[in-house]
């Protein structure tokens, strides 16, 4: 299924289930989201098409410091105009959008998936970087073993200040 935005003719509603996703996060980093519903109404505007709706999601993400998967769940809105990239006007500063507003959106298809506009939204949605708990200890940053369930037998790391004291104590028995 696709929403072609010439077709919109009318005001239109869909519900459209949408299958479970993989995002790249970069750095080796994925979310997994589950199957979701996305509920869109579609509108023809001046020059373009109105898109408009929501869908909940479910998924996991792995957490910033053990990699663990934690749990992420809400409900994405958006609100959208799509029009011809051909009549996108000439580049000016960029502008953060505010949310709850419409985003004018200018692109090269004439039409957008379900899946696609899950996708782009998610990325919106999904915070940039969840934690399993306020305490995670994180890997150990030699073997990579979690610091979480116990430790490993690499030797602790000495603390920097350690140093700089046992300097200081010789330089005043001199
Ligand atoms: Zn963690
Ligand atoms: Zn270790």
């Amino acid at each position: 299924m696709k929403i072609v935005f010439a077709e919109i003719a009318k005001e239109t509603r869909f519900e459209e289930p949408v299958a479970a996703q993989v995002l790249d996060l970069g750095y080796s980093y994925s979310a997994s989201v589950e199957a979701t519903v996305l509920e869109v109404t579609a509108a023809p505007i001046q020059g373009g098409c109105h898109l408009r709706g929501s869908f909940p999601y479910r998924g996991t993400m792995p957490c910033g410091r053990c990699l663990t998967p934690v749990p992420v769940s809400g409900e994405a809105r958006f609100s959208l105009n799509y029009y011809p990239a051909s009549a996108a006007p000439p580049r000016e500063e960029e502008t953060e959008v505010p949310l709850e507003e419409t985003e004018d959106l200018y692109v090269e298809e004439d039409h957008v998936t379900p899946e696609a506009l899950v996708t782009q939204q998610l990325y919106l949605e999904l915070p940039e970087k969840v934690l399993c708990g306020d305490g995670c200890l994180g890997l150990c940053i030699r073997c990579g073993a979690d610091r979480n369930r116990g430790g490993c037998s690499c030797p602790p790391e000495p603390d920097p200040r350690w140093d700089a004291l046992r300097t200081l104590d010789h330089t005043r028995k001199e």
